[in-house]
């Protein structure tokens, strides 16, 4: 990559020789000057080039819509227009939240090419040469975050991502050039970009945050109840569509208030996060639980048939009641829950709106029915 640096400084130009009359010292004086001339015109156009090309990477990093977005034009984005070996991005995530984060929006962290959510942040630190500017020389397999397959690049650039809080990961820019990126090359429009990559990286992290908090559950991480009934009716239609079978178990736990009454409120929550914990085991990535009530959780489950959705249930049924919960103060307790199917079948007429709410009430129904009949069980109907 082309970066600012001693261009000019570098370049040599011819003097005259020691016993040249004074007219021709005059004209060798003329003609350095014109060279120089010339050099600094060369160096001014290439470096506006430079920095054109910077200018644009950075503005497409602005113009990123989301966060995996901005991810890929970290990475694919700069490693095309800089026409680059690779570019990798290293992430510091040392709770998780940007792992959870990807996956709330329905991508898995390790499908994002180039990207390394590193949570041993430690470990990752003691790997980059500098942490507080570009550092710029010979590629190296210990600065790497995973192991490459040969043939390796040759030289690199590793750019920390600083941000208000601390460092925030690194940019891995590597070039099969071995003079391409050099120690004591400038590295002032590398340092720029890394700047405005580690602001746009705070803030879409931030955007996406508030976000998926307008739609989740605090207590249990599960969607809340606004965020189902709006992809309840998308679920439906994209059912209708394709003809597919779109089911749903509505859960509810037994005697809840039992366990409040007894143990206490704290332990009431700590038993909703555990339910919620194993009910999101059994489900797969296209299904979605939302927790509907205080300790109702509703399901939805796509391209699923009621066969299929009643053996989950069942399933999810079994995980609670088989294995007691224990509470922070080493108490086991028994836990049950009663679990409604329903499901939406191809070829309705009706409108999603008027299918959701009959859906809704079918588990809802179901669920009474289990209640009514000895609670720890699974309804189907027919
Ligand atoms: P059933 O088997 O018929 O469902 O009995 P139940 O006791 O579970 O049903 P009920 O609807 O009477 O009680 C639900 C209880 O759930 C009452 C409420 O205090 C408790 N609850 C609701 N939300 C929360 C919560 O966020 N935390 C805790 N700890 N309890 C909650
Ligand atoms: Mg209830
Ligand atoms: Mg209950």
């Amino acid at each position: 990559m082309p970066t600012d640096g001693n261009i000019i400084g570098h370049r040599r130009v011819e003097s005259a020789p020691p016993d040249a009359t004074g007219v021709e010292r005059l004209q060798a004086e003329n003609r350095r000057l014109r060279d120089l001339l010339n050099t600094l015109t060369r160096d001014a156009s290439y470096n506006e080039g430079v920095m054109r090309r910077f200018q644009e990477r950075e503005l497409a990093l602005l113009a990123a819509s989301d966060l995996p977005d901005l991810m890929r034009r970290l990475t694919i984005g700069l490693r095309g227009s800089f026409r680059l070996e690779s570019v990798r991005l290293v992430l510091f995530d040392p709770h998780g939240v940007l792992h959870e984060l990807l996956e709330v929006m329905g991508v898995q962290s390790a499908k994002i090419p180039h990207l390394t959510l590193e949570q041993d942040v430690r470990a990752a630190l003691a790997r980059y040469p500098d942490t507080e500017l570009p550092w710029l020389g010979p590629w190296e397999a210990g600065h790497q975050p995973q192991a490459w397959a040969a043939p390796y690049p040759r030289s690199e650039a590793l750019l920390p991502l600083r941000q208000a809080d601390g460092i925030a990961g690194f940019l891995h820019l590597a070039s099969s050039d071995p003079k391409r990126f050099h120690a004591g090359q400038g590295a002032t429009f590398l340092e720029r970009l890394a700047r405005i990559a580690a602001m746009c990286l705070e803030n879409a992290v931030n955007r996406e945050r508030l976000r998926v908090s307008g739609l989740t559950d605090g207590l249990t991480g599960l969607y809340n109840r606004r965020h189902l009934d709006a992809r309840l009716r998308e679920e439906i239609t994209r059912a209708q569509r394709h003809g597919h079978t779109l089911g749903c178990l509505f859960i509810d736990a037994d005697h809840f208030k039992r366990v409040n009454d007894t143990h206490g409120h704290a332990a009431g929550d700590q038993v909703l996060i555990v339910l919620a914990k194993r009910i999101r085991e059994q489900l797969r990535g296209s299904d979605l639980a939302a927790r509907y009530g205080g300790e109702e959780i509703a399901i939805l489950l796509p391209e699923t048939t009621p066969e299929n959705a009643c053996q989950l249930a069942e399933r999810i049924r079994r995980g609670i009641a088989d294995h007691p919960i224990e509470l922070n103060d080493g108490t086991p307790l028994q836990v049950t829950v009663s679990i409604g199917v329903g499901a939406v079948r191809p070829g309705s007429t009706r409108d999603a709106k008027q299918l959701a709410e009959e859906l809704l009430a079918e588990a809802d129904r179901r669920v009474y029915e289990a209640k009514q009949t000895g609670r720890d069980r699974v309804c189907c109907g027919d």
